[in-house]
């Protein structure tokens, strides 16, 4: 795969600083460190497909980052940007962000180097199913293997193609849609899949908006949502969910940055008639009563409470950290604040709520989804008696694969609902709080400035536990 850039060298760096920064607190040996910084498997694959009577050469790449636990669980990413470095990156992300919430996978990622908005829905289908197979030929995909997921530029459409091929492929196999989540509903998915890191951002924002001891001195008044200015980068599945449930309890959304430029408006932007608006024109620009900003980028640096990055990596580097006004920044994106940033960001006394954390909403609901496939339950839709024994099926699982004991509201929300959206909702809405406040327990006994180091931490600590009782083989 070639490098022809260098973003996603960058954003590993980044994510390794990090990585070492927060284990220098850890007591953990320092080999099963680095067993749990490495990368454990890449696999890059170049094939031909057919697109307008040519043949051109697609790249892709898969990478497990961690198998301590399986099957390993990460998005799929279609981008130009798509490189090894890249991926790399986003795997290690995912193995943390997964420890953070508890959800019992190894990290893994995909991409392929494709630009989705400018290839006909046939080509991406092409390209999808083949790549696939690829993996499918390999044995790198499978329920209790690697399971993918949506990413940037990828959503259920493309899920759903590669749940068929898998299927194609490994006819009767049951519990086969497992391979991948973020299905179509009416292919295995789950309700709730597609606004899920959408939700666990405003979950995480909102607790964090609540700690009180948290924001002392850092010009932030009130402990909700309301009247709260957020700009938002990015108006993909991430960041318009995200804006969306924030509006929702108040928020004022002052300031929308895309690719092609941005908009502002500091009495607040409603955010579905500017998704709308984006829609039917094709820019986000000229919306009404707004500000157009050309260079997007510069809407970062404008006044607000909360900056929702939620496009890509290496949004916020050291040159434009210094300039950076919000009270808060929310890493809907994965990796949008450079290490050096952070360093400068943190001394202007700026929250950071870790992408880790904040955006584990997605592979939450994923888990919730690959569960439903494993156990083949159709949750909501059944009788009284049947939903109950499902629900309790449920109970079991997520005990036995979590290791605690579920609450008594976590068990009678389970077992009184009905409605599989609730069900879903519920759930993540506990796991964003719950992860909040042991990010911030370990922040606390261990004396640390930032939420960031913390959440390493806490991830590496439970890696590291996982690693030390399964031993070294052979
Ligand atoms: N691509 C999403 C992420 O970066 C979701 C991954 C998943 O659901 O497996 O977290």
């Amino acid at each position: 795969m070639s490098e022809n850039h260098n973003e996603g060298k960058k954003f590993l760096d980044s994510v390794h600083q990090y990585f070492d920064h927060a284990a220098k607190y850890s007591r953990l040996d320092p080999g099963i460190l680095a067993q749990i910084k490495a990368c454990n498997s890449v696999y890059k694959v170049s094939f031909p497909v057919e697109i307008d009577g040519k043949i051109e050469v697609i790249e892709g790449i898969r990478v497990q980052h961690s198998h301590h636990k399986l099957p390993s669980k990460g998005g799929i990413r279609f981008s130009m940007q798509v490189d090894e470095d890249e991926v790399k990156a986003l795997a290690s992300l995912m193995t943390f962000k997964c420890a953070v919430v508890d959800v019992p996978f190894g990290g893994a990622k995909g991409g392929v180097k494709i630009n989705p908005r400018t290839s006909s829905v046939k080509t991406l289908e092409k390209v999808t199913r083949r790549y696939a197979s690829e993996l499918i030929k390999k044995n790198l995909i499978g329920p209790g293997i690697d399971v993918p997921a949506p990413d940037y530029g990828t959503g259920s459409r493309e899920m759903a193609w590669i749940a068929d091929t898998y299927q194609a492929f490994k006819y009767g196999e049951i519990s086969a849609l497992g391979c991948v989540t973020g299905k179509p509903v009416g292919q295995g998915g789950i309700r709730g899949r597609a606004e899920a890191t959408g939700l666990g951002i405003y979950f995480g924002l909102r607790e964090a908006l609540q700690d009180i001891e948290l924001l002392e001195g850092r010009g932030l008044e009130g402990t909700t949502m309301e009247g709260k200015s957020i700009i938002v980068q990015g108006l993909g599945n991430v960041g318009y969910h995200a804006a969306y449930f924030c509006q929702q309890d108040g928020a004022i959304i002052t300031g929308i940055a895309e690719r092609e430029g941005g908009i502002y408006n500091a009495k607040g932007i409603d955010i579905q008639e500017a998704f709308k608006h984006r829609s039917e024109t094709g820019s986000i620009l000229n919306f009404k009563d707004c500000e157009n900003i050309e260079n997007s980028v510069e809407l970062l640096e404008r006044e607000c409470d909360v900056l929702l990055p939620a496009a890509l990596e290496n949004q916020i580097h050291e040159g434009n950290a210094a300039n950076i006004k919000a009270k808060i920044i929310a890493e809907g994106a994965n990796g949008p604040v450079t290490r050096e940033a952070e360093e400068i960001l943190l001394k202007n006394r700026i929250v950071i709520l870790p992408d880790l954390y904040l955006n584990a909403g997605g592979v939450t609901v994923s888990y919730f989804e690959w569960l439903k496939n494993l156990s083949n339950v159709r949750f909501g839709r059944m009788g009284k008696r049947a939903e109950e024994a499902s629900y309790r099926k449920l109970v079991n699982a997520i005990e036995t694969s979590s290791g605690k004991t579920m609450t008594a509201t976590e068990r009678a929300l389970l077992i009184q609902g009905s409605d599989e959206i609730n069900l879903v909702r519920s759930g993540l809405e506990d796991t964003m709080i719950n992860a909040y406040h042991e990010i911030r327990d370990v922040m606390k006994k261990q004396n640390i400035p930032d939420l960031r180091t913390a959440a390493f931490l806490t991830a590496i600590e439970k890696i590291g536990v996982s690693y030390e009782s399964l031993g070294i083989f052979p």
